[in-house]
């Protein structure tokens, strides 16, 4: 990979400290001020991050930076410097996207990257963030991953693409059931031995494309987990059911019957048991609180969260970490179930190692070609499973690339990618809010779940990671940035995501690897949008915050009319270069449904047009879930499961051992109403 000449790296440099700039104030005890975003090697991450980018965004970038070189912009100051950017900006769309990305990307990286020698980030003593509150454990992990040799051919029944939600769901179910599993997980082997509840390393390591990604078209930020347990992994764990609308629709529309009948609930049930479901740890922080006395000021309809949470081990100061993975092991991802049950049935569980291609002979699945990487060394080993099923559950950002590369599939491969776009807004409040204490997602408002048609919107916590919060703080001007993150302490963060009524798209770039595109062009999701964002005003106006910060618009501050605030930034685009859409849930770009030509699947999780291979995973949803699609990709999954092997599971038992049964009944019944 190409590297940056100095001349690009001294931009890359005044790049950063334009976006976390180094300001003069009497009062800065902890050097919060004075510190440039280049003094915690922001631009040296950022520089290596670049190299690991395809080769035209490459090219691109460093044109661009040859541009500002020529302007002298890496020699002016900073005032000189924000108004050349602003001119770049206004003069090209593409400038725009880019330069918005690596100013948020400066400030995501500034404030979470850690001091090697403390192991903190300097400036979290600004907001008081504690850091790393647990130590991770020392013994061995449980699963031990297979290491292929290279060339190797692997005999198995089913060869399972994935470990997530989907994939970690089918290979623990049907190795239960006696068939000889593989599963190949493209992320690296983790456990809770490698959880030091640090923001950025767990990124790089454990999140899609190190936690940076974006559809191409610069409009949604994505975060998807890859590693061992995918996004069950590193996701916030709460467990919510579709509603009855959800399950109508894809069973009349979608011909997916069954799911509109108690026969969904058997597969519910059984998940939420095996992953220890729970209402009972759900501790609210200071952003829930705020959201619990806003909801009751305006009367809107709020529930306690349920949560797979092994309750024995659940400690409220790790869980406000558990995006970074869990030390704890109280996360009840597929990680600590659904893979051990496949593990301890004998399945040969490969990390590292991306399927490239699925092998197809006489219409009917044959296995799988994939590519090992050696963490350690980088170097390639290739690896073949031979099985008459293949389950593809990568992840709705991924499964339509691989079936694509393997050209199956049919037309509809890659149409419906939908996120469930989402935007958080920032409410200041008097008090210190410590929003990284307690679980990220302990309550759902749900008021605002169907606004007519089905679709809506669900308003919820978030995860508190000072880097997101920075790249979401990241405005065009690096010293309002600055004074954002000043008050982070006294921030909580809400968020709404939203049931879009259309998708996005996945191709194939030139080198087989997944390109995503999404606009928020549906004019009732762009009213569902303004709806929500709306919502989150008027819930943080009636919690008592003082401010309002909601990505590039101006500030509201108390005392100021709310509605026109709300009003003028409707001339905002949304997406690219207005404000904000992030998408933490991917799903419909390989559907199942009856008709080859608007589905990739049959309602049994099948393929159209190659027997034997399956979609496993949140892309099989015939629509958007409207719900946080873990339990449902899993329940689903479930289901898959007894279509591969044409039999009804018992429920294991390591899993009736591991579970309190009757706390996941309660859990279901105490769900948000379907
Ligand atoms: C930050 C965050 C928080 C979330 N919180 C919640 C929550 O509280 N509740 C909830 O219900 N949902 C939540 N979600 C969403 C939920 O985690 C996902 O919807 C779910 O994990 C998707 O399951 P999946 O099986 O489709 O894919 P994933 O769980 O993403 O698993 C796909 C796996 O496939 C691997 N893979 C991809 N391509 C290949 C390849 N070619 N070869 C080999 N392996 C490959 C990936 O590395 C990945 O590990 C959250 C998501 C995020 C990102």
């Amino acid at each position: 990979m190409a590297q940056l000449t100095p001349t690009q790296r001294e931009v890359l440099k005044a790049l950063v400290d334009t976006a976390v700039p180094a300001l003069q104030v009497d009062e800065d005890p902890t050097g919060f001020w004075a510190r440039p975003g280049s003094a915690v090697g922001t631009d040296e991450v950022l520089a290596q991050f670049l190299t690991t980018q395809p080769e035209a965004d490459q090219t691109a970038v460093g044109q661009l930076f040859d541009g500002l070189a020529q302007l002298g912009f890496q020699h002016q100051g900073r005032a000189t410097r924000e108004a050349m950017l602003a001119t770049a900006m206004a003069l090209a769309p593409e400038a725009a996207v880019a330069l918005l990305t690596l100013r948020g990307a400066s400030c995501l990286i500034a404030h979470s990257v850690p001091d090697p020698a403390t192991g903190r980030n300097p400036f979290w003593d600004q907001y008081g963030y504690p850091g790393p509150q647990i130590s991770p454990p020392t013994d061995a992990p449980y699963i031990t991953p297979h290491v292929p040799a290279d060339g190797e051919v692997i005999e198995a029944d089913v060869v399972v693409v994935g470990s997530g939600a989907g994939g970690g769901t089918i290979a623990g179910v049907l190795a239960t059931q006696g068939k000889r599993v593989v599963v190949l997980e493209m992320g690296r082997a983790t456990s809770e031995r490698d959880y030091r509840q640090l923001e950025f390393e767990a990124s790089t390591t454990m999140m899609y494309r190190s936690g940076l990604t974006s559809t191409v078209d610069g409009n949604v930020t994505l975060l998807a987990g890859s590693t061992l347990g995918g996004g069950t992994t590193i996701n916030w764990h709460n467990c919510i059911k579709p509603t009855a609308a959800v399950r109508r629709e894809w069973a009349t529309e979608h011909g997916l019957d069954d799911v509109d009948s108690p026969e969904f609930d058997r597969h519910m049930q059984a998940v939420l048991a095996r992953m220890s479901a729970t209402d009972q740890c759900s501790d609210l922080n200071g952003p829930h609180q705020r959201l619990v006395e806003g909801a009751a000021v305006l009367g809107w309809s709020h529930h306690v969260a349920v949560r797979n949470v092994d309750a024995a081990t659940y400690d409220p100061v790790a869980a406000g970490y558990t995006q970074f993975g869990d030390p704890t092991g109280s996360k009840r991802g597929t990680l600590n179930t659904y893979l051990r049950d496949a593990y301890d049935n004998g399945a040969l569980i490969l990390t590292s190692t991306r399927a490239d291609q699925v092998c197809v002979e006489d219409g009917r699945a044959s296995g799988i070609a994939a590519t090992y990487t050696d963490p350690a060394t980088g170097q390639t080993r290739s690896v073949q499973v031979r099985a008459t099923d293949v389950v593809v559950a990568c992840g709705a950002l991924e499964t339509p690339a691989l079936l694509l590369r393997s050209g199956i599939g049919g037309p509809a491969v890659g149409q419906n990618l939908y996120v469930h776009p989402s935007a958080g807004m920032f409410g200041v409040y008097a008090d210190e809010q410590k929003g990284w204490w307690g679980p990220p997602q302990a309550l759902i408002l749900d008021e605002f779940r169907d606004l007519g048609d089905g679709y809506g919107f669900l308003i919820e916590g978030s995860q508190y990671y000072t880097g997101v919060m920075a790249f979401q703080l990241a405005r065009r001007d690096g010293k309002q940035a600055k004074e954002a993150m000043a008050k982070l302490a006294r921030m909580s963060l809400l968020l709404f995501f939203l049931r879009d009524h259309e998708g996005g798209t996945v191709t194939l770039d030139e080198r087989g690897e997944a390109v995503h595109t999404y606009s928020l062009a549906d004019e009732r999701d762009v009213a569902g949008y303004r709806a929500g964002v709306r919502a989150l005003a008027k819930l943080h106006e009636a919690a008592g915050a003082e401010e309002l910060y909601f990505g590039p618009t101006p500030v509201w501050r108390r005392g100021e009319d709310l509605d026109a605030w709300l009003d003028a930034m409707e001339v905002l685009p949304i997406g690219a270069g207005g404000t904000l859409i992030g998408s933490a849930h991917q799903m419909g770009s390989a559907r199942m449904g009856t008709d080859p030509t608007r589905s990739v699947a049959q309602p049994t999780g099948e393929l159209h047009d190659v027997a034997g291979v399956w979609i496993g995973d949140t892309s099989a949803f015939p629509t958007p879930s409207g719900s946080n699609p873990m339990l449902t990709c899993m329940a689903l999954a479930h289901r898959t499961a007894e279509h591969i092997s044409g039999q009804r599971e018992d429920l294991p038992a390591a899993a009736l051992s591991l579970t309190d049964l009757d706390a996941a009944e309660k859990a279901l019944d105490n769900a948000p109403a379907a």
